[in-house]
């Protein structure tokens, strides 16, 4: 089955599919996205990653292209034609084609771009060995809470991880804390088995896999506490993971090389990655 993208109000061959060589999003990284996995042919927390969207847009000030209701159609369809079953969706919203200069275009209209992709679960032994991080300064700017396409700093971040033989880098901020990772939400369980992650400020993405799992501690009865953790706290931790639309949940069993707990998933970690995809699953 070839594979169909929506751009601005068609559905053409990827292939060949393309916007204006002006388009903001280009020149300026002027525009925000989502990316929504699909599990069984059903789309994974539509409504919180919509919300999401509607967010980076206000921030953004752009106004968005369809309604809520038409964008789903949108999705459906983009997951329709490619046949989707397991994989996900990406949508990308600019400030639209307009000649080159900074400030608000006065006529141009947003431009909306859906993409599905099919693709294997994650590598099993990913979650059942764990992953390594590194940790690296924190470059991006101070609006990160914004899912915006300027990610730049992020690509730089994961580059630097796989040439270390990791597979994420945390990002660490300028008192010594680590904010999130390039395409990740971090998170470490303490000696009395809470979860810490960080608040939800503008250092980080507020990832809706992280709401989830919130969700998930709260029924299930662990505890859960929003704060920033150096990374001296993170190294000497109980257990650590990610979180992600793409990778789920990822325990981490080391840090700059050096192991985190007793250098194998911690058994918390396991527990609420067994019940986030009990969650996408329900979906199914
Ligand atoms: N932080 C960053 C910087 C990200 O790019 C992502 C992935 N979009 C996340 C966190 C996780 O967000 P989500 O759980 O919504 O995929």
């Amino acid at each position: 089955m070839s594979r169909i993208a929506y751009v601005d109000g068609q559905y053409l061959p990827h292939r060949s599919a393309g916007v204006h060589i002006e388009d903001r999003g280009y020149q300026f990284a002027d525009g925000v996205y989502e990316v929504l996995a699909v599990v069984g042919g059903h789309l994974i927390d539509e409504g919180p990653h919509l919300a999401r969207l509607a967010r980076s847009l206000a921030e953004l000030r752009i106004v968005p292209p369809m309604s809520d209701a038409a964008l789903r159609i949108v999705l459906r369809e983009v997951v329709a034609r490619n046949g989707v079953r397991d994989g996900s969706v990406y949508l990308q919203i600019t400030r639209g084609a307009a000649p080159r200069d900074h400030a608000f275009p006065r006529s141009a209209e947003p431009v909306l771009v859906v993409t599905g992709r099919r693709k294997k679960p994650p590598d099993p032994r990913l979650a059942a060995e764990g992953i390594a991080v590194i940790t690296i300064p924190d470059i991006r700017w101070r609006r990160c809470d914004i899912k915006s396409v300027a990610l730049v700093a992020n690509v730089l971040g994961k580059q630097r991880a796989r040439e270390a033989g990791a597979f994420e880098a945390w990002q660490v901020d300028g008192e010594g804390r680590v904010t999130e990772g390039t395409s990740t939400n971090a998170w470490i369980v303490t000696a009395d088995a809470t979860a810490v992650t960080r608040q939800a400020d503008s250092a980080i993405l507020n990832g809706v896999t992280r709401l989830a799992v919130f969700d998930i501690i709260r029924r299930e009865g662990y505890r859960l506490v929003e704060r920033p953790f150096t990374v001296a706290e993170a190294k000497a931790a109980r257990e650590a993971f990610v979180t992600s639309t793409a990778v789920e949940l990822l325990p981490v069993v080391r840090i700059d090389g050096d192991p985190v707990g007793s250098g194998t998933p911690g058994p918390l970690s396991q527990t609420l990655r067994a019940f986030y995809l009990a969650h996408t699953a329900a979906a199914a």
